[in-house]
């Protein structure tokens, strides 16, 4: 039986050492912000700073990066146009109002908004757990971060707009904490992982 050609593409993948089709040495690009390979800014809370660190640093590359972006939405906004051609007139308006916000009920919103807790990398040894989305909540950063403070000793701070970063590995406890202080907020709470082991820096 001959081989199929995922399977040959499978195998070429899993090859180890140099792969015909790559230049070597890969030179990856570290974000400034996010300490992380650029590709990954996009997954960043903070992924508007990122973008800034790249303009300002890597004009190029950022200037890339908004070609890309702009395709991308292009893509999109073609897609919507050709869906939108085939549904009722009734249709359109009800996802035109969802769309433009004003005809949007408070719990709605209420829905679409959540609260990111992570593991990041602080420095080459430490790690820090990051919240984010809490302001969109209605609390007070200020609060949160007192809150945050007396239960866990070490250090925490506002590092961004609707952002709070706590000194060490809390990410389980914190979860538990914040559903615990602000029950409301119990289903909105999203465990976005690690960052630490996905990339060596
Ligand atoms: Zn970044």
């Amino acid at each position: 039986m001959g081989e199929c050609e995922e399977d040959q593409e499978l195998r070429e993948r899993l090859k180890i050492g140099p792969q015909a089709n790559v230049d070597y040495p890969i030179n990856v690009l570290y974000c400034g912000n996010c300490k992380m390979p650029i590709e990954y800014c996009e997954f960043w809370p903070g992924y508007e700073k990122c973008k800034q660190w790249l303009e300002k640093f890597y004009p190029e590359e950022f200037s890339k990066l908004t070609l890309r972006e702009n395709a991308a939405m292009e893509a999109e906004r073609s897609a919507e146009s050709s869906r939108e051609k085939s549904e009722s007139p009734d249709k359109k308006d009800k996802r035109r109002q969802r769309r433009g916000g004003k005809g949007q009920k408070k719990e709605d919103s209420f829905k679409e908004k959540r609260i990111s807790v992570m593991i990041a990398p602080r420095s080459r040894r430490k790690v820090e757990t990051v919240i984010s989305g809490l302001e969109d909540f209605g609390i007070d950063l200020k609060v949160a971060v007192k809150v945050f403070g007396t239960k866990y000793a070490c250090g925490s701070s506002i590092t961004d707009e609707n952002e709070i970063s706590i000194q060490g590995n809390v990410k389980a406890d914190v979860i538990e904490f914040i559903a615990h202080k602000w029950p409301e907020l119990k289903d909105v709470i999203d465990d976005n992982g690690d960052y630490r082991n996905t990339f060596n820096i």
